[in-house]
């Protein structure tokens, strides 16, 4: 399908389309483009915030919660007002002000076995906002099972990471941490607490590389690394991953027997 931009097109993404590295063609393959958010909250409020201003085509939002009082200090997707409702209505209204063009496919669900697959399948991208190891050891199997490309990302305190996986090419999430670690083992957010203007870096980063994805920036994308942001030394730093082929989700193995089942 060729699309032309219209003149109204021209100008709401005028400052992203005069990028050398994006133009007019990446434009179209935004507005062509899909992305799953799983997860409303503190990744997912930057990350859909700004993927809606870019003009990405069709924004799914996964999340079976409700907005509470404790969110609203991060989850910028949400108003005061908002407590109460499902924060993927919530959401869908703030984005839907923001850029009417998007379509825009809210599931008040939980993502899991029996749904993960078909989801992730009808997507061109995923974004990782999840705030728990079993979604993001299930998001990465999946993804990499379907050939999908995801950004994965965690948050915790005054810290936040980050790391893209094009399944087959890059590293994944279970490369580098075999397994989940014990209940109990490692905090969470709700237990640890969050800087909310941290989440929100390491969101708009997840953003960024989902449009360079779309822009075909493949060589430039942030993966076989992770990318660790301390707010407190405000620091940046990336650590090398690679590949482990003994990976339970994307090793050798994993590939031959994949291979066979094609055969
Ligand atoms: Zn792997």
């Amino acid at each position: 399908m060729t699309l032309r931009l219209t003149s109204e097109q021209i100008e709401r993404y005028g400052r992203q389309i005069m990028i050398p590295d994006l133009g007019g063609k990446t434009q179209i393959r935004l507005l062509q483009g899909s992305v799953l958010v799983i997860g409303a909250g503190g990744l997912g409020s930057p990350a859909a915030f700004y993927l809606a201003a870019a003009g990405i085509g069709t924004l799914g939002l996964v999340d079976s919660d409700r907005v509470e009082l404790s969110n609203l200090q991060r989850q910028i997707l949400h108003s005061t007002e908002d407590i109460g409702r499902q924060k993927v209505q919530s959401a869908r209204e703030k984005l839907h002000r923001l850029n009417p063009e998007v379509e825009i496919r809210v599931y008040p669900v939980r993502l899991g076995d029996d749904n993960a697959s078909e989801l992730i399948a009808s997507y061109d991208f995923v974004i990782d906002g999840s705030d728990n190891f079993a979604t993001k050891f299930l998001i990465n199997d999946i993804a990499v099972s379907l050939g999908k490309p995801f950004s994965h990302a965690g948050i915790m305190r005054l810290q936040g990471q980050t790391m893209t996986v094009i399944p087959g090419k890059s590293a994944c999430y279970r490369c580098l941490f075999n397994d989940p670690p014990a209940p109990g083992e490692i905090l969470n957010c709700q237990q640890a607490g969050i800087l909310g203007a941290v989440a929100g870096t390491i969101g708009s980063i997840q953003a960024a590389e989902a449009i360079k994805y779309f822009a075909g920036m493949e060589e430039e994308l942030l993966v076989g690394r992770l990318l660790i942001y301390d707010a407190k030394t405000v620091e940046f730093r990336t650590v090398e991953v690679s590949r482990n082929p003994r990976c339970r989700a994307c090793g050798k193995a994993q590939e031959e027997s994949k291979a066979t089942s094609i055969v």
